[in-house]
């Protein structure tokens, strides 16, 4: 018998035994007892209904379990003792949230999986998409299996759910391997109580399951025996392909080919962003970097999320795939087809999502073959037709914590529980960067999968497509709907589309600080430090430095970044050099010009001097209290890079250039103002600026930098902890993406007696927005 599979590891469900429930109910009850037991949260394709079944035959009581709208429902008749055990058990394995109502017995005999009733209102929601069993993988690998080397086969506990389901309840004629019919050792696999792909929604195998192909760029079959080994085998000559998987197209190429990654940089028009790899076992991954054991377990957890590891020093990638990075993102294969074509290709893999430069991953083989033909010289596609697209997941652990960054395949559509339950439904927008959206009923939020930046006209189209479909999901109407403030967000004007509905507005980094504390699952005043790139301010300014004390129903802003000019509105967090020179200009005046710096002989002055004017008239020059500005300017100090082509490009490179250890920190000023304290950064410049002259390593200078703002975040949080009484801290931002920053500031807060909330769950970055504007929301109403 399979175990139960069904509790991805970051989202452990909340297990309720029944044996106390039973007991107390058995103490007045008659000899033979019956009861309908409802089961909600994730039971649907997850194997959960064989498992029920299982347990009732072993048990002896007999009765039915059924998917419904409501749930799984369980109608169970039995002797007290027998009836008793079969909860006790059931109690000890069940995946989600229970209600039970006992009945009159009917005589009922026997126990059976019913076909789904289509009844009543969506309670529950389809599992997330699981990567390939160990018994799945043992198959494939056995020639005398039926199903040795078939790429897409699959079984009651993994393989694809979320992507490819089309409406709920869950079964196979709403999922799109409806057009499979099974062939007769396929369905007696059905049928069979005892085999693992008993009422398995996936069941397929060589006869009668979907099948791989290879394509041209154009669209014509390539022929070829064996798809998988022709892929391997242009992979091996240098070339791209693209690969069907999961939740869309992934690029691929030879990882350790340098001229391969860079022709793919190229074409993807992907300048530096680092590119995952797949590797074909952790002891693959475990000899390209150095991998803890939370980042092994988490790399082979049933999510199968890309995890950002420490890389080694001794190569085996091409420096292309990660340039300037210290860390690489790994993930080992999760599909039968990706095993397969790691073991024909015999080396890592890049593995990227299939898209141009920011666009959403294509899903579909017309639209793939449409956007994706300038890129890839070959398609390994199969006909199993996606209908979300969703890409990778990426984790990152720090501090012993996997924390997601990039909250996708394996973990959506999974419920966040709330701290408290909302009266009525609300549809929470997210922001415009890396965006997602969040549907909230009760005491659960479903986070949308990561869709991307709003900017783009596909991405706007993929996030309108996305809520359309969540909300046929769910069965769902949202009748209030939460959004940022900013007013040239697309998620705001989407949501000021909406007609019939209650609006909420969010301060952008009122919503993080609410995304930590549901991610926290907690409801209480906290001092809030919301750090990131931008956030539209109640003042109108750009917000991103923030001190808030809030809870979930409110904030007041009790501290902020000293305003400093963004020269050239966004064109100053493309070119981080704009900043550098703000601050030191902030620092030095005009006699910045004559310190003796890299970054004053490389200045461009006529260009500068056109900024420094106009932001000196107040014109294409609105005022920012941004941290990650200040991360920028320092990177571009330092040499590292005046102009980005990602977001917060300069402020990772920072990070991987900072030493393990600082030795001080800068001065940093603080005085008080009408928006709480004010931080002045003056000083921390001039201490950057005077470290450069004196010659000290960059890595160290950006270690004492890094520490100047873990000590000065602990430093006000002391004094608001004075000035309010309040003694527990949510740290949120994009900003904290940055490990060393985290890691130390939660250190220094955790020495001074704070309790300290991270994220985990959900991203800090804009990412997690959607579930803090949903827990606002939900708290207002
Ligand atoms: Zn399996
Ligand atoms: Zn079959």
């Amino acid at each position: 018998m399979t175990s139960p599979y069904w509790a991805p590891t970051l989202a452990p469900q909340k297990v309720r035994t029944w044996a106390t429930v039973s007991q107390r109910a058995l103490l007045a009850s008659p000899r033979v007892r019956r009861c309908t037991i409802t089961v909600n949260g994730v039971v649907q394709g997850v194997g959960f209904r064989p498992s029920v079944y299982r347990l009732a035959v072993s048990h002896g009581v007999a009765g039915t379990v059924r998917n419904s709208r409501a749930g799984v429902v369980i109608d169970v008749e039995g002797d007290d003792a027998s009836l008793e055990a079969f909860l006790t058990a059931l109690g000890n394995n069940v995946p989600g949230a229970v209600s039970v109502a006992w009945a009159q017995p009917e005589g009922l005999a026997g126990f059976s999986i019913e076909v789904s009733a289509h009844d009543g209102k969506a309670r529950f929601s389809p599992a997330p998409d699981s990567a390939m069993c160990e018994a799945c993988a043992a198959e494939l690998f056995d020639p005398g299996n039926r199903r040795c080397s078939y790429a897409l086969q699959t079984c009651a506990t993994c393989g694809p759910r979320f992507t490819i389901v089309r409406t709920l309840p869950y079964d196979r004629e709403r999922t799109t391997m409806s057009c499979f019919a099974l062939c007769a050792a396929c369905r007696a696999e059905y049928n069979e109580p005892c085999n693992r792909r008993f009422h398995a929604q996936t069941i397929a195998c060589p006869e009668c399951g979907p099948r791989m192909s290879l394509r041209w760029p154009d669209g014509a079959t390539q022929f070829a025996v064996d798809p998988i080994a022709a892929a391997a085998g242009e992979i091996h000559e240098g070339g791209i392909v693209a690969i069907k998987g999961v939740g869309g197209f992934h690029l691929a190429c030879d990882a350790t080919n340098a001229g391969a990654v860079a022709e793919l940089r190229r074409r993807k028009r992907r300048e530096a962003k680092p590119l995952a790899v797949m590797v074909v076992n952790l002891e693959e991954a475990c000899a390209l970097a150095h991998v803890s054991p939370t980042e092994a377990s988490l790399l082979a957890s049933p999510a199968h999320p890309i995890v950002l590891v420490r890389r080694r020093d001794i190569g085996g990638v091409a420096e292309e795939v990660a340039p300037g990075c210290r860390e690489l993102g790994l993930v080992l294969p999760y599909t039968a087809l990706h095993h397969l074509l790691l073991g024909e290709a015999g080396r890592p893999l890049v593995m990227t999502s299939g898209n141009a430069s920011d666009e959403p991953i294509a899903h579909r083989d017309d639209d793939a073959r449409q956007r994706l033909r300038g890129i890839v010289d070959l398609f390994l596609t199969h006909n199993r037709e996606i209908v979300t697209p969703c890409d990778d997941s990426v984790v990152r652990v720090v501090a012993e914590v996997p924390r997601v960054i990039r909250r996708a395949r394996g973990y959506v559509p999974l419920a966040i529980q709330l701290p408290g339950a909302a009266s009525r439904p609300i549809l929470a927008c997210g922001g415009e960067l890396k965006s997602t959206f969040a549907l909230v009923r009760g005491p659960e939020a479903f986070l949308s999968q990561h869709i991307g930046d709003l900017a783009s006209e596909a991405a706007f189209r993929a996030y309108g497509e996305a809520i359309a479909h969540f909300r046929r999901l769910f069965d769902f109407a949202p009748e209030i709907v939460a959004h940022d403030l900013h007013p040239a967000y697309r998620s705001t004007a989407y949501a000021q589309s909406l007609d019939g509905v209650e609006r909420v507005a969010v301060q952008h980094h009122h919503a993080h600080i609410a995304s930590c504390l549901a991610d926290n699952g907690v409801d209480r005043r906290v001092i809030g430090v919301a750090w990131d790139g931008t956030g539209y301010g109640t003042d109108g300014r750009v917000w991103g430095g923030e001190f808030l004390v809030a809870d979930l129903a409110g904030y007041e802003r009790a501290g902020r970044f000293d305003y400093v000019p963004l020269p050239g509105g966004d064109a100053a967090i493309r070119e981080p050099w704009r900043m550098a020179a703000v601050f030191l200009r902030a620092a030095y005046g005009d006699a910045m010009s004559s310190l003796d710096l890299a970054f004053i002989q490389r200045l461009d002055r006529a260009a500068w001097r056109v900024l420094r004017q106009a932001a000196d008239r107040g014109l294409n020059a609105p005022l920012t209290s941004s941290a990650g500005r200040l991360f920028d300017a320092v990177a571009s100090l330092l040499g590292l890079r005046d102009r980005v082509t990602f977001e917060a490009q300069a402020a990772m490179e920072l990070e991987a250039l900072t030493a393990a250890e600082a030795d001080l920190v800068y001065p940093i000023g603080l005085r008080d103002g009408d928006d709480g304290l004010i931080v002045e950064t003056p000083d921390v410049i001039r201490g950057v600026v005077e470290d450069l002259l004196r010659q000290v390593p960059a890595s160290l200078i950006a270690a004492r930098f890094h520490a100047t703002l873990a000590d000065l975040l602990a430093r006000v949080c002391v004094r608001l902890r004075t000035r309010t009484g309040i003694g527990a801290v949510a740290l949120s931002g994009g900003v904290f993406q940055n490990a060393w920053l985290l890691r130390a500031a939660v250190d220094r807060l955790e020495a001074d007696g704070f309790q300290v909330y991270t994220h985990h769950q959900v991203p800090t970055n804009d990412g997690g927005l959607a579930l803090g504007q949903a827990a606002v929301a939900a708290r207002r109403h």
